[in-house]
């Protein structure tokens, strides 16, 4: 992940995502970038008022240029786009998910 395209992806979480607690807009530091698996970046927004973390997960087909491969993943990439609010199921399989792909945490890139 270029670190130009990774300050873009964090406006644009600050324009688009809210504190579902307080409704405060998240500051740059609140916004960590966890990783990025394929098409999927994952971050975590922690509200500065309220302290509530939130996951979420971005879909970055098509912005980031081409640089990733897209073929493979076309119908999880329309699922994942396709929703709205991270929903508590979706934290969960995050979880799952990452537990799962234990070199996407280790990767610390
Ligand atoms: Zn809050």
């Amino acid at each position: 992940m270029q670190p130009k395209y990774l300050q873009e992806l964090i406006r644009n979480l600050q324009e688009f995502y809210k504190c579902p607690s307080c409704e405060t807009n998240y500051h740059f530091d609140d916004i960590r970038f966890l990783g990025d698996i394929d098409l999927y970046c994952f971050v975590q927004l922690s509200c500065h008022n309220c302290s509530l973390p939130v996951l979420a997960t971005v879909s970055v087909n098509g912005k980031s240029g081409g640089k990733r491969k897209s073929d493979l993943r076309q119908s999880e990439e329309a699922k994942f786009a396709s929703k709205g609010a991270i929903t508590a199921s979706e934290i969960a399989e995050f979880h799952r998910w990452v537990s799962k792909s234990k070199t996407f945490v280790k990767k610390g890139k």
